[in-house]
């Protein structure tokens, strides 16, 4: 008896990069983690409380497929901000996070041996989601000397041109880096030349430290080719309560409630209502996270500059991406972790393009990310 085989896609996939590490720190006492990926707050009182007030309510049966319909039309309102216009009956699709909307994406459009080019560094799912899918994935390595920006130039150089789906994040997981309306304008024209189904990852657009956030859908003839994913986990500090949505053109937000009505029938319906009333009423406690982040940020950036670490002006998301010190970022994480009890990424976690620099989240307190500073500075001497 060999025992069930494991499929082969599945196998090719490694376990993530992140995970291994994650392991090694919980195994430590008095770790100061600035390797996380989810906010250190707890979602907003209203959001809470609207939670358990339709529990109490006995509100706890399914929701229609797409989601909630209060929620969609909330959502559609809340996307004006981003000059985005989705019709909340065709056009929108509620998940079981972020995630759930990106992989049902994959499953819906990619056929075996479809190209799906994904701009790296990149958050740690899109690969393994597109393989899964059966595509064929080629990446594209934006460069630390761009700061980390989508260019046709890179582009190119990847033959992306040739894909069928282009993947992007801005603001990025795990640079911190965003996009100016102009350089975004660069990707839309390649997109349409190309004729590439473009995935935009924008879940943290609401964390913009530098000017408002620019929707790679918002121009002129994107929405019919773009899908946007968003979500109610880093802005509203909801990651457990594992909620999110998808943007697109009806005929693929349709085929993906087809995968998705099979699989998750609907998204988890407590949640919903309080992400109904985050939407609706939680916009102060939003803007108090997202000054809080701001400070932390510049806190960050201006402690490596006395330290003499390189680092670009990250202005979104929670991270900051500095070039490491040493050579090989993954023993210089290693020996962080191990001698100064700090964890922080090693870029390599997130595609080639990410070697030589290392991830830290700040999304940590104040006094905990000043200890670790002073660690790292003590280690570094
Ligand atoms: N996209 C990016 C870029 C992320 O950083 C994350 C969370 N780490 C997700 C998607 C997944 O978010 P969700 O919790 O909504 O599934």
């Amino acid at each position: 008896m060999t025992g069930p085989s494991i499929a082969e896609r599945v196998r090719q996939v490694p376990p993530s990069g992140i995970r291994r590490f994650f392991e090694l720190a919980e195994e430590m006492d008095d770790v100061i983690s600035l390797g996380v990926g989810e906010p250190d707050f707890t979602a907003p009182s209203r959001a809470r409380e609207a939670a358990i007030s339709s529990i109490e309510q006995g509100r706890t049966s399914y929701t229609a497929n797409r989601g909630k319909r209060e929620l969609r039309e909330t959502i559609a309102d809340h996307i004006g901000k981003w000059d985005l216009t989705y019709d909340p009956a065709e056009e929108i699709l509620v998940t079981a996070g972020a995630s759930e909307a990106l992989d049902l994406t994959f499953r819906a459009l990619v056929d075996p041996g479809d190209i799906v080019a994904v701009a790296q560094p990149s958050y740690v799912s899109y690969v393994p989601s597109a393989i899964f899918a059966g595509g064929t994935v080629r990446p594209v390595q934006t460069k630390a000397q761009d700061e980390f920006v989508l260019t046709p130039e890179v582009l190119e150089e990847a033959d992306a041109g040739d894909a069928d789906l282009l993947v992007l994040c801005y603001p990025n997981n795990p640079t911190g880096a965003t996009m100016t309306e102009a350089e975004l304008a660069r990707v839309a024209a390649f997109a349409r030349e190309h004729d590439l189904t473009v995935l935009s990852d924008e879940i943290y657009a609401d964390l913009t430290y530098a000017g408002e956030h620019t929707s790679i859908a918002s121009f002129e003839g994107m929405k019919e080719r773009t899908v946007v994913y968003n979500g109610f986990s880093k802005a509203y500090a909801m990651t457990g309560l594992r909620l999110g949505y998808a943007l697109g053109p009806s005929e693929v937000i349709n085929a993906m409630n087809r995968v998705h009505q099979y699989t998750m029938l609907s998204a988890p319906t407590t949640p919903q209502y309080a992400a109904i009333e985050a939407l609706q009423s939680c916009d102060a406690s939003v803007e108090a996270m997202r000054s809080q982040y701001d400070h932390r940020r510049k806190f960050v950036l201006s402690r490596f500059s006395e330290m003499g670490i390189d680092c670009f002006e990250a202005t979104g998301a929670f991270y900051v991406f500095p070039e490491c010190p040493w050579d090989d970022a993954e023993a210089f994480a290693q020996a962080l972790l191990e001698e100064q009890n700090v964890a922080m990424v090693p870029g390599t976690a997130f595609g080639d393009s990410g070697s030589g620099h290392l991830r830290v989240s700040y999304a940590t307190g104040l006094e905990e990310l000043r200890t670790a500073m002073n660690r790292l500075e003590r280690f570094l001497e």
